[in-house]
């Protein structure tokens, strides 16, 4: 008889602006990845605090499985610069966070290795695995939170390019309002596609997609004619991150994600609508059927928590 031994379990932690969030997981070898338990904590300011976060939120993970299931690994899925190679990470404006030696320092405080990833790279990942794209070789994720940002994955693994700025598509300077980027840039794509854009575009409502394509639908909205000229220029500027996304890199799938995608089955229409008619003025656009490329991520999973699990060693 073999003594009972709980399965390993992976943990994975969403570095967030104004939560911690984790997950464990268990993989399955067909590709299912069940959550265990999840758990989270509110992000505090500055670096000594992140860690100390991190290393609380993977205790309640561990807590939680406690008998279930034995933590094998971390994965942290952050924003900022990171070196995936060290773990070092500079750079998170919204916790204060010049500098951080968040792989080394939270594998001190947990006793379990870590790998630390890109935020949005992980939820690439997390959201590949989820949406099941087993056969899709190439996967481009297409984030749409307070930046705009993508992630790629090549036969399900992230290609980082040279210096881990691959998928910053966000900074490409074509839009054409010229607004400044907090990149020091003008007219960066990130002004006009991001959540952060919207919400400053359409103060309005909250959260500000679902209100804009609702008065840009609606002849008798006060504010008809300012939502059909705002909602052209969001559409206009993420079906162009698309188009780049399309024609560098030429993907199987690109799942749309982030924040604004929770606006669902509307947002996909609009993007659907200009690319279609931006495929009707070109044979070359048309033969590309980038339309039936396009998904949301699926809703209410954290998939980004998911995604750093699974990039864990
Ligand atoms: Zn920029």
């Amino acid at each position: 008889m073999h003594s009972h031994t709980p399965p390993a379990c992976l943990l994975g932690i969403d570095v967030g602006g104004t939560t911690i969030g984790g997950v464990a997981v268990v993989t399955h070898p067909d590709g299912a990845v069940d959550i265990l338990a999840t758990g989270e904590r509110p992000a505090r300011q500055g670096r000594d605090a992140l860690v100390e976060d991190v290393a609380a939120v993977c205790d309640i993970l561990r807590d939680a499985v406690d008998g279930r299931a034995v933590p094998r690994s971390i994965g942290i899925g952050t924003p900022g610069k990171v070196d995936v190679a060290s773990g070092n990470v500079s750079d998170i404006a919204n916790l204060s966070v010049d500098t951080v030696a968040l792989g080394s320092d939270v594998a001190r405080r947990t006793g379990l290795p870590v790998q630390v990833e890109n935020d949005v790279n992980a939820a690439a990942i997390g959201a590949a695995r989820m949406l099941g794209t087993a056969d899709a070789h190439v996967v481009a994720f297409l984030n749409l939170g307070t930046g705009l940002a993508a992630g790629i994955l090549r036969d399900g693994r992230l290609d980082h390019g040279a210096r881990h700025t691959v998928g910053e598509i966000g900074h490409i300077p074509v839009e054409r309002h010229r607004w400044p980027c907090g990149c020091g840039q003008r007219g960066c794509l990130e002004t006009a596609g991001s959540g952060g854009a919207v919400t400053r575009l359409w103060p309005y409502d909250s959260p500000p997609m679902p209100g804009l394509l609702r008065a840009a639908a609606d002849a008798r909205s006060p504010r008809h004619a300012e939502a059909v000229d705002t909602k052209r220029t969001v559409v206009r500027a993420i079906c162009d991150a698309i188009d780049v996304l399309a024609l560098a890199v030429d993907p199987d799938l690109i799942i749309v994600g982030g924040g604004m995608a929770r606006t669902g089955q509307p947002l996909l229409d609009a993007l659907r609508g200009e690319l279609h008619d931006r495929a009707s003025a070109s044979p070359f656009i048309r033969s590309l059927a980038i339309p039936d490329h396009l998904r949301l991520a699926p809703d209410a999973l954290p998939l980004g928590a998911i995604g750093a699990a699974l990039v864990a060693p």
